[in-house]
């Protein structure tokens, strides 16, 4: 297993006490001794990583950093699967724009992480691949749908990854792993190459084992695309500028709704914590409304699987992927091919999206779900008038039991409600690991902040961590 951050990892490439191509020889050592006891990877490639550390740039930020990548983004001549048997033949053509970022900066893509099926779950386990564990507590789910790239950089298989963040697929597996993982604002980090689910909240981000180290990898992921017409025309900034800086006088929300007695107590208490620090810190803590927030599940349940249908109606056994063999007809080649290509989770999604997006009910639903997902962007623009950051649990309860948590699709849902009015509102939001007890599982804080903040953002979430430490 390998210990040390980004920055660790720098300094000892450009002193030349290790050399990229030995770096990567360490990672493939501990994927290959350690992967079967979490499952975090379900590909990589030793060669190609070698082949671009022979060529590393070290001048570069990012020069010489092998970098785990979820299954769901594109990597040039590599299986891209999305952990889904629909794509179990699937060789990606082309580099999404993010990998090609990461590449200029001088990072070696490295490893392909498991995950929920096209990115649909909260705890790993709707992978065609199998469940991925939790290195930071064994035995219970890594959370979802991030969970290879959560579980590699907590197993010290993986420096830092990158992940998709719909609902809470980065911020959610970092607080259950007991690392960092940052959703940036919507549009900040191109989609180009991220196979899409709900594209109105997708998003690419890091997760990393510290805030330096998120800083770092945004530097290198943002930039206006000119293939995703979505990807925000704003110069890049240095996201580390203001990390250490003081946090004296900043005003932080703390929504009422978030205070539910439906939390379990340990996260209670971790938000306690995270309060107390704060304040120390010299932040005012600040009680604000977020009147919406019991509508955001059902709101972006409805959005989501709308849109996944849609999106994934291009899976028709004709151009990508699985196909179904000895079919009668057109009509079967489809059916049976999607059937059998796609997991029972991807295929409630499909027809949930195609209920709610049908004649007869699409005022009652889609339309309604988009009349909330307004209400909750207004509820932030108001709250965000008051205060300049909201604070708030990733999720209700630590991490669950991996195997019968008992529970119920419909709860699962229900456990995003923290992290999904973030992707409805499009704000940039970040987990930060709260320490516990000996023996209690890994529980993150998280903190919100204003379209386009995330200097600022980070700088809040490292005076938490500096705090916490
Ligand atoms: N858990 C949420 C879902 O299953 C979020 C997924 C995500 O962010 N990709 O839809």
């Amino acid at each position: 297993m390998l210990k040390g951050t980004i920055t660790h990892w720098r300094k000892q490439l450009t002193a030349g006490t290790i050399t990229p191509k030995e770096l990567v020889q360490e990672l493939a050592t501990a994927m290959e001794q350690h992967n079967s006891g979490t499952n975090a990877f379900i590909s990589w490639d030793v060669d190609k990583a070698l082949q671009a550390a022979e060529t590393a740039d070290l001048s570069k930020p990012l020069g010489g950093i092998p970098i785990a990548i979820k299954d769901n983004i594109c990597l040039k001549g590599e299986p891209t699967r999305c952990a889904s048997r629909m794509l179990h033949n699937f060789v990606a053509p082309y580099d999404a724009t993010a990998v090609n970022k990461l590449r200029n900066a001088g990072a070696i893509p490295f490893g392909r992480t498991n995950m929920d099926e096209f990115a649909m779950g909260s705890a790993g386990k709707n992978s065609a691949y199998g469940a991925t564990d939790n290195p930071a507590a064994p035995g219970h789910a890594p959370g979802g749908s991030s969970s290879g790239s959560a579980a590699a950089v907590a197993a010290g298989m993986a420096i830092a990854a990158l992940g998709s963040d719909t609902g809470g697929s980065i911020r959610q597996p970092a607080s259950h792993c007991g690392i960092v993982g940052l959703k940036p604002t919507y549009g900040r980090v191109s989609r180009y190459g991220l196979v899409a689910f709900a594209s109105s909240l997708d998003q690419i981000g890091p997760l990393t084992q510290n805030v330096e180290d998120a800083a770092l990898l945004l530097n290198s992921l943002c930039g206006h695309d000119e293939h995703d017409s979505t990807s925000s025309t704003l110069a890049t900034e240095d996201f580390s500028a203001e990390l250490g800086h003081s946090i004296k006088g900043v005003r932080i929300g703390l929504p009422k709704e978030y205070l539910s007695s439906g939390n379990d107590a340990a996260v209670t208490n971790a938000l306690q914590q995270a309060i107390t620090k704060l304040t120390e810190a010299g932040a005012e803590i600040v009680e604000i409304s977020l009147p919406h927030a019991e509508a955001v599940v059902a709101a972006y349940y409805i959005i989501a699987c709308a849109e996944a249908s849609s999106n994934l109606s291009r899976f028709d056994g004709i151009r990508y992927g699985y196909r179904a063999e000895n079919t009668n007809g057109l009509d079967e080649l489809y059916s049976r091919s999607r059937a059998e290509g796609f997991g029972s989770e991807v295929k409630r999604r499909i027809i949930l999206g195609t209920y709610v997006l049908s004649s007869g009910f699409y005022d009652a639903y889609y339309a309604k779900a988009q009349k909330v997902r307004a209400l909750v962007a207004q509820d932030f623009a108001e709250a965000f008038r008051k205060v300049d950051f909201i604070l708030g649990p990733v999720a209700p309860t630590a991490a669950p039991q991996l195997h019968n948590s008992g529970m119920s699709p419909l709860q699962v849902y229900l456990s995003d409600i923290y992290t999904i009015p973030a992707n409805l509102a499009g704000l940039p939001g970040i987990s930060v690991p709260c320490p516990q007890p000996q023996g209690g599982l890994p529980i993150g804080i998280q903190l919100l902040g204003r379209h386009y903040a995330e200097t600022a953002l980070l700088r809040v979430a490292s005076a938490l961590e500096q705090a916490f430490a």
